[in-house]
């Protein structure tokens, strides 16, 4: 962020920001003969960064698009569905229930299972995927339920493609790109928000056609031109590209393939924050309680209820969060309807806040059991 400020009003030295810049030109150079274009160079770079961070195969691409995992839900059915016109949806929770909603307008949705606190192996409900399923999608990291796949499901070519919502996770752990067809995430967690990552094995695109109806900047096939090389499958961009949330982005790869050495390093300091949160729960006898099962809890939010047998108090939550935002504490709520705390672990937290939050569960507990 700091490099950010920095360069604000003067990105690579062009007396402007990349927040005021609007002309990319698709082939490259802005005139023939002349360098690659700044801003152009500098989103080549991000998607090699990325492309190195996850070790994506070159057989996937990378976009970079507008709309949200919220566009998602409906970018994934207009562009992988084809003729077949059914998808499955495996149910986690919020998230999980809100994309197949979106999905249902466009298609046949079926949900082969419900994880109600653990996260069932593959082997436990492959049977019930439907062979002739254009796709199954499933969400890596239910954000508001806090429960998350912490290695990648086991997964084969014999199966639909498996698409993933990777948004409340992506960049703190490895991920076996290969084992899926596609992977999307949105920002404003561990990547910047206003963007929208989408990772896509390229032969999918090759055999499926999107809906008549997709519109441009939902279109795989569109958003994957212009600034990356072309093929027989993409063409040039449909609109001006997310570039500060790719600039922004950018910068996050250089601090995690540099200070933060990698991903697999990432993994092992992040599942440490959790266990720091986890540790406080157990702790406690009973006041904090979290029922998800251990291999199923998220390492990225950290969702309990506090004062009663495992439902919570709303009164004693509600004093929670205001006692937390008066000691500098944001975004301890949980779920708005459903009561219950989160704390909220993505990479952008300080370890100093993480032990904040630690000691000051410590201290409520004491004040309040
Ligand atoms: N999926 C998951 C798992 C999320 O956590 C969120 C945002 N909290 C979304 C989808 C929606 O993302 P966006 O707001 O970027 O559309």
């Amino acid at each position: 962020m700091q490099r950010a400020q920095a360069e604000f009003m003067n990105f690579a030295n062009m007396g402007m920001g990349v927040i005021e810049i609007t002309n990319l030109d698709s082939e490259g150079a802005t005139h023939p003969g002349e360098a690659r274009h700044p801003l152009q160079q500098m989103m080549l770079d991000t998607e090699h960064k990325l492309r190195t961070a996850l070790d994506i195969p070159s057989s996937y691409r990378v976009l970079f698009m507008h709309g949200g995992a919220v566009g998602q839900f409906s970018a994934v059915p207009l562009n992988l569905l084809d003729d077949k016109r059914k998808a499955d949806y495996v149910q986690m929770g919020f998230w999980t229930k809100r994309a197949a909603a979106e999905a249902s307008k466009y298609c046949d949705v079926a949900t082969p299972v419900t994880f109600d606190k653990r996260i069932q192996p593959v082997a436990e409900w492959k049977h019930a995927i439907r062979a002739d399923a254009s796709y199954v999608h499933i969400c890596a990291n239910e954000t508001v339920q806090g429960m998350e796949y912490l290695e990648d499901p086991e997964w084969d070519d014999t199966m639909p493609p498996l698409v993933c919502d990777a948004t409340s996770t992506l960049l703190s752990r490895p991920m076996d790109v290969a084992r899926y067809g596609l992977i999307y995430s949105s920002g404003g967690k561990n990547l910047p928000a206003g963007l929208c990552v989408v990772i896509v094995r390229e032969s999918l695109l090759a055999e499926r056609q999107a809906h008549a109806l997709c519109p441009q900047i939902l279109d795989y096939r569109l958003n994957g031109g212009g600034l990356t090389p072309k093929s027989s499958v993409f063409e040039s961009r449909p609109n001006t590209p997310p570039t500060f949330g790719v600039y922004m982005l950018g910068l996050i790869l250089d601090d995690l393939l540099g200070a933060k050495r990698g991903l697999a390093a990432v993994q092992k300091w992040v599942a440490s924050r959790a266990a720091k949160v986890y540790d406080a729960v157990e702790a406690s006898g009973g006041f904090y309680s979290n029922n998800v099962e251990e291999n199923s809890r998220s390492h990225m939010n950290v969702v309990f209820r506090i004062g009663g047998e495992g439902a919570g108090d709303l009164s004693v939550e509600k004093r929670f969060v205001a006692e937390a935002t008066e000691a500098g504490l944001f975004a301890l709520f949980g779920h708005p309807v459903e009561g219950g705390c989160r704390v909220t672990l993505y990479n952008g937290v300080e370890d100093a806040s993480v032990d904040a939050v630690v000691a000051f569960m410590r201290a409520f507990l004491a004040r309040h059991r």
